[in-house]
């Protein structure tokens, strides 16, 4: 197969979707590999280092979609880009239809095949392109609320481990899925006091099995929240209702008893988030303070690490990517159920109910 590589034209990306090491895999695997010029270097990847790996550098999207029998993005195609699918090219990539009207009518009409990385399933309804970015994003919510914990950052001024003689900082983590326990490891490793909070009592248990000594898990209930956000310095927001919005568990009243300069990360935030008071946040400006509480919620938070963003979903595409070239996605369709469900869109059919429904169309 022809494969692209395409360079990713949506605003404060960095990310790029394969690494040279991914390429040179590709090419073992008998494939030509594009890479649009430029590609790699938000992630710290030149194009010299693409060629080395077997690649041939190509100067323009359009040349790419042209060219490939399957084109490579991280995010969803952007409207310049949307004339140039081409009938049958498989295009696989972060999509997010059922948010997205105009993508997905265009999609359509391109007659593509849409292999969209969020819904491809795993062993146990896992999602396993998802999940690499919730382990950075939970990683960095916890090194986020040490930094905003500083005073010159508006914090309150205090050290997550504190020190010998010094109580450490009180960590609420709310939500046990993969944000919120790498949150609450990172949170333990820098020496905090963490309450990691789940509504699932299974998942409670299997985390006093494996999580550190100075994490509690705990029930999650109205009550607990309640309490515990008194005592933190820090609360991170990491829970998921499957197909709904984020819940709002620490309201406004509650802000008011919160210690002044205590930091809310709000993780949940690209699900609307589960703080009353979060509003979606950038990079360039990611944080302001409500009822002189310092809220983060950026809803993009791995794109600040993009050689660590890059190379962790890389390693979760890959071996779909090598499939889907090396045999078709009809072929790989028949027999993985997982990727199959990744199917959103073929040939100007929907096939993914979610997408259908979200707009009302033909499934
Ligand atoms: P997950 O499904 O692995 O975990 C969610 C957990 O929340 C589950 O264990 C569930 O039992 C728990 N939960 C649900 N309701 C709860 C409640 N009322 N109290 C306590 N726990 C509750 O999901 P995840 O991968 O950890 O993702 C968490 C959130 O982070 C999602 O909204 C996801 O979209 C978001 N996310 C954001 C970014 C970003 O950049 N901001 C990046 C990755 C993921």
């Amino acid at each position: 197969m022809i494969v692209g590589i395409l360079k990713e034209i949506k605003v404060e990306e960095n990310r790029v979707s394969m690494t040279p090491a991914g390429v040179e895999v590709m090419v073992g695997h008998g494939h030509t590999m594009l890479v649009e010029a430029g590609a790699g270097a938000g992630s710290g990847f030149a194009d010299e280092a693409y060629q080395k790996a077997g690649a041939e550098i190509v100067a323009t999207p359009a040349e790419i979609y042209r060219r490939s029998d399957m084109v490579i993005h991280v995010k969803e195609p952007q409207p310049s880009e949307y004339d140039l699918i081409r009938e049958g090219q498989i295009v696989f990539t972060y999509f997010h239809f059922a948010a997205a009207e105009g993508l997905t009518r265009a999609f359509i009409k391109s007659r593509g095949v849409a292999v969209a990385y969020e819904t491809i399933t795993g062993p146990g309804n896992s999602l396993p392109l998802l999940t690499p970015m919730s382990e950075v994003a939970g990683r960095m919510a916890a090194q986020q609320a040490a930094k905003y914990a500083e005073r010159a950052q508006g914090g309150r001024g205090i050290l997550l481990g504190g020190v010998p003689g010094v109580a450490p900082a009180t960590v609420v983590v709310i939500g046990g899925g993969v944000v919120g326990t790498h949150a609450a490891q990172m949170a333990c490793g820098m020496g905090a006091k963490v309450y990691l909070l789940d509504m699932s009592l299974e998942r409670l248990r299997h985390l006093s099995e494996v999580m550190p000594k100075n994490c509690f898990p705990v029930m999650s209930s109205p009550a607990t929240i309640r309490e515990l956000v008194k005592e933190a310095d820090v609360v991170i927001g990491a829970v998921l209702v499957h197909g709904a919005k984020a819940p709002k568990l620490v309201t406004r009243d509650m802000l008011k008893t919160m210690k002044p300069g205590a930091v809310l990360v709000d993780v949940a935030i690209d699900q609307g988030g589960c703080f009353e008071t979060s509003r979606p946040t950038t990079h360039r400006e990611p944080t302001y303070l409500e009822q002189g509480v310092l809220h983060y919620c950026v809803a993009n938070m791995p794109g600040a690490v993009p050689l660590t963003s890059t190379a962790a979903l890389t390693n979760a595409t890959l071996p779909y990517a090598v499939a889907l070239a090396d045999r078709g996605w009809r072929d790989v369709a028949r027999s993985n159920a997982g990727v199959r469900e990744g199917i959103n869109i073929a040939l100007g059919q929907v096939t993914y109910r979610g997408v259908a429904e979200a707009f009302g169309l033909e499934y």
